[in-house]
């Protein structure tokens, strides 16, 4: 097919979002050499994405209800730039429906997929509906919303205890209960609806089998507009904490030629059920013997897409651009190769021996690890303020290597190598993750953080690192003090290199 006849080409793009989403999504606008459009809050106003982009607005006060969700004052600023498409970044408005239809409706093409697609992923139960003509395994649930107590009490007991009751509209790990055994079942179902209703504004819910030892595993897909679906292999996000990704991989460790062939083409069926186009994201669960089924389809750019960029070569905000443009997919599934390994973890302003509790403040030093395989999308410096408005990441740090011992070993020297004062981060906790034997076999589910994490633990791990370093620094001295020794008494240079190598092996 002639690839020329229904491109519209896009040349300039807002980006409705801020931080580090905002200027990944604009580095790659101006590669292709798309003008940019950032938008900010009075509390962004001195952010990196606005010094960015080619032009800025405000739109209105720090609390994102008045300013990056404001539609109608971003479609504005869209008109009065002479804007030609919206790319919603992840969060805000990126799965919103009304606003994709909005962005449509004046004229503008939104980087994303259908209004419709959006609406249906967007709702698990609609979703789950969606997929049925399709063989994509499900976890064992209920497949409609709860309306009758006694018969879904009926169905847990068919499908065995402990289940999870699952809020349709839930989102970013909220609105899920576990019940251990059927004298829970009635209480936990009332408290679930009423949350959702407060949460979500929608009181559906839904029971799940809860899988024990679960491991997640997603798929990245691109769709056309032209019916051409690929899927870009799996991520393996099993490190969270609260039900949120914390240390993400591709590839998976576990995951064998045969599951990835599986899990890719029930993702292809997943996102043809919607008749999906752009990027997307198909989430499944995975039991202990990689069973794996299908949870729900995120319609966005996810946070954690540069690994698959870094193990198959593929700038994914271009392609997103390129589908919007209304291009044929250039890449073919047979085109693509898993080359090497990716790692990322996510920096949040968060402290871990506070239970992950958001720590805001000023960054009072910030220095970026370098080097070889180390890539860092963030969107601060050293000396602003992390706002306590949002979402508190402050980077992903992505390293790359020939094989995963090599993308880990890359990431455990970047992580020393990141200072960050000022504020307490994930960094550690990191750290000490990928040098966890079970995370290095890859023999670790969602479960990691409560089986093995403590605050006390992550102290001894950076004691040791501490006491590590001064032996390093004791050794280095007594290797400069035998050295000076050396030239002033003319002792053979040999006893002095090994007087650190046997100080360091006769340490117990
Ligand atoms: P959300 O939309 O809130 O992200 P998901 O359905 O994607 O909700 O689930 C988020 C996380 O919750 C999963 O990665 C997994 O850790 C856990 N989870 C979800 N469903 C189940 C289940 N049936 N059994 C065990 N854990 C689950």
């Amino acid at each position: 097919m002639d690839n020329s006849s229904h491109i519209k080409k896009i040349n300039k793009i807002l980006v409705a979002n801020r931080g580090e989403i905002a200027l990944r999504v604009m580095r790659t606008a101006r590669e292709m050499g798309i003008k940019t459009v950032a938008i900010f809050s009075e509390a962004d106003r001195n952010a990196l994405h606005v010094k960015y982009a080619d032009e800025a607005v405000c739109v209105g006060p720090p609390p994102s209800s008045e300013s990056y969700l404001q539609m109608d004052k971003i479609i504005q600023v869209c008109h009065d730039l002479k804007v030609d498409a919206v790319h919603p970044g992840y969060g805000f408005l990126s799965e919103n429906a009304i606003f994709a239809r909005k962005v449509t409706d004046a004229g503008i093409i939104f980087i994303g997929p259908s209004p419709e697609a959006i609406e249906v992923m967007g709702s698990k139960l609609a979703a789950k509906d969606a997929v049925s003509k399709y063989d994509i395994p499900m976890v064992p649930g209920t497949p409609k919303a709860i309306t009758d107590v006694e018969a879904a009490k009926q169905r847990a007991e068919e499908i065995g205890y402990p289940i999870l009751i699952k809020a349709s509209a839930g989102g970013g790990g909220k609105g899920m209960r576990i019940v251990e055994n059927a004298a829970d079942f009635e209480e936990q179902m009332n408290r679930a609806v009423s949350e959702a209703v407060s949460a979500f504004g929608d009181g559906a819910v839904f029971i799940e089998k809860y899988i024990t030892s679960p491991k997640h595993i997603e798929i990245q897909v691109l769709g056309d507009t032209h019916g051409n679906i690929i899927h870009l292999f799996e991520r393996e996000c099993s490190i969270q904490r609260r039900h949120q990704k914390v240390i993400e991989e591709a590839p998976s460790a576990v995951v064998t030629p045969e599951i990835r062939k599986a899990m890719g083409e029930a993702a292809v069926n997943v996102a043809r059920a919607c008749n999906y186009y752009g990027a997307g994201t198909v989430e499944f669960i995975a039991d202990e013997n990689l069973n794996f089924y299908f949870l729900e389809m995120n319609t966005r750019l996810q946070v954690e897409h540069p690994v698959t960029e870094q193990i198959t070569g593929v700038d994914l905000v271009k392609e997103q651009i390129k589908i919007a443009q209304g291009e044929i997919l250039s890449i073919k599934q047979e085109d693509l190769q898993i080359q090497g390994h990716s790692l990322e973890v996510r920096v949040y302003a968060e402290d871990p021996k506070n239970n992950f509790l958001p720590d805001i403040g000023k960054l009072t030093t910030y220095k970026r690890p370098q080097g070889a395989g180390v890539r860092v999308d963030d969107g601060f410096e050293q000396g602003m303020d992390v706002p306590i408005y949002y979402d508190p990441m402050i980077a992903k740090l992505v390293t790359f290597g020939k094989d995963r011992t090599q993308a880990i070993e890359r990431m455990i020297r970047a992580i020393e190598e990141y200072q960050i004062v000022g504020i307490e981060t994930t960094l550690g906790f990191c750290s000490y993750v990928l040098q966890h034997e079970s995370f290095v076999s890859g023999k670790f589910d969602t479960n990691f953080v409560n089986k093995y994490f403590t605050p006390e633990i992550l102290d001894a791990h950076n004691l040791s690192e501490d006491a590590q370093q001064k032996e390093e620094q004791v050794a280095a001295a007594l290797v400069n003090f035998l050295l000076e020794n050396k030239q002033a008494n003319d002792k053979p240079a040999q006893q002095s290199s090994n007087a650190k190598s046997n100080w360091r092996k006769n340490r117990v």
